[in-house]
């Protein structure tokens, strides 16, 4: 299974300085010690939020920093604590130390913490020093340095290829066709908006995780969020197929439908929207000629611009035509090199 990861390296807040100072007052000329401690650095902490999805953006950006701890200061003032940093990252992170491979902590949970780096301790000013021997001690100690780290932070993607369409396009009945999964066809649309996983077996050696998530068009007519739902399940999956009823039963066709669902895609994210994707064209079996079939590809061709080299290919799932084609190619785009990868992040 594929996976979505990033390397970071975090550094605590260093810890502030101990001060040095007497008091001096009116009466009292030699006063006792007096210099505050520092505040402790700033720890760094990941969280688990349910509103991060990728780890997408942690690239470009390896550095983060919680805030230094103030440093003392005169008639027995402390520095303040240096800011944690708190980093939002998506449920279901594992975050490993990158340099043993050692797994710190699988941040499940909604809130779940993990404190990555701690802050340095601050130092203690001269106050902290006197005793009956050293009644002026002119010692205080530095603050201590804060941790630092380098972390990897992995997440499981749900499966290797998500199913996206219109309602009806035979999302369902393509991942019965070429997978041990036994999804609804056709079912009341919104019983559910949880993925249907299903494997398809190439051979003894390669085998592909499909998901069908209903819910984009579906979703956003249950209610609003639904839709969002549906993406955030797309978006840990690494290529798309984009799924097209060749004679959709509403009259409109193949190419609008690709643009409808293209442009909902878009307006969530515009990096998901560029993950690796394969057209389908889907129903041929509704086409009566071989001569109807290769028209309706070439046409769809034309309307969508695609290259020749373009990913299109046409299946039916009703009768199997193509799909098993269709799973040879989506294996080979799954297992392009990573950096070739888009709208997915890998090291
Ligand atoms: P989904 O909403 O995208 O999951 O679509 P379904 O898989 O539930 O299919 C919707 C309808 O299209 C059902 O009646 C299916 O039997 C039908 N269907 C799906 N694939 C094909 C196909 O390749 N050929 C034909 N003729 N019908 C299909
Ligand atoms: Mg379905």
């Amino acid at each position: 299974m594929f996976i979505d990861q990033a390397v970071i390296l975090v550094h605590a807040g260093k810890g502030g300085g101990g001060h040095v100072s007497f008091r001096r007052e009116k009466y009292e000329p030699k006063g006792g010690p007096s210099g505050g401690d520092g505040g402790n650095g700033g720890d760094v902490v990941l969280m688990a939020d349910e509103n991060i999805n990728t780890l997408l953006d942690f690239r470009g950006r390896p550095n983060w920093s919680a805030q230094d701890g103030e440093p003392g200061r005169a008639k027995q003032q402390h520095g303040s604590h240096g800011k944690p940093l708190v980093i939002k990252v998506p449920q279901g992170t594992l975050v490993y130390d990158h340099k043993t491979g050692e797994l710190l902590c699988d941040l499940k949970d909604h809130a779940e913490e993990f404190i990555a780096a701690k802050g340095g301790r601050g130092g203690f000013g001269n106050e902290h020093f006197k005793s009956s021997i050293n009644q002026a001690p002119r010692t205080a100690s530095p603050g201590y340095p804060g941790e630092d780290r380098e972390l990897r932070m992995e997440l499981k993607l749900i499966a290797d290829v998500g199913l996206v369409g219109m309602p009806n396009a035979g999302k369902s009945t393509l991942l019965a066709a070429v997978t041990d999964a036994t999804p609804k066809i056709a079912d009341y649309p919104f019983t559910t908006l949880a993925p249907q996983l299903g494997i398809a077996v190439l051979d003894a050696a390669r085998r592909l995780v499909l998901a069908d998530i209903p819910g984009l068009i579906e979703g956003a007519a249950a209610g609003a969020g639904l839709g969002h739902e549906f993406l955030r399940h797309i978006e840990r999956t690494r290529v798309l197929v984009h799924l097209l009823d060749v004679l959709p039963a509403d009259g409109s066709s193949p190419a609008a439908n690709y643009r409808l669902i293209r442009e909902e895609i878009k307006r969530y994210s515009p990096l998901l929207a560029e993950k690796d994707e394969l057209i389908v064209l889907n129903k041929l079996d509704l086409l009566p000629t071989e001569e109807e079939r290769r028209a309706a590809v070439a046409k769809l061709r034309t309307e969508l611009k695609l290259g020749r080299g373009e990913e299109l290919v046409a299946i039916s799932a009703a009768t199997r035509q193509g799909t098993r084609e269709m799973i040879e190619r989506l294996w080979t785009m799954v297992n392009r090199p990573a950096e070739t990868w888009k709208g997915v992040a890998a090291e």
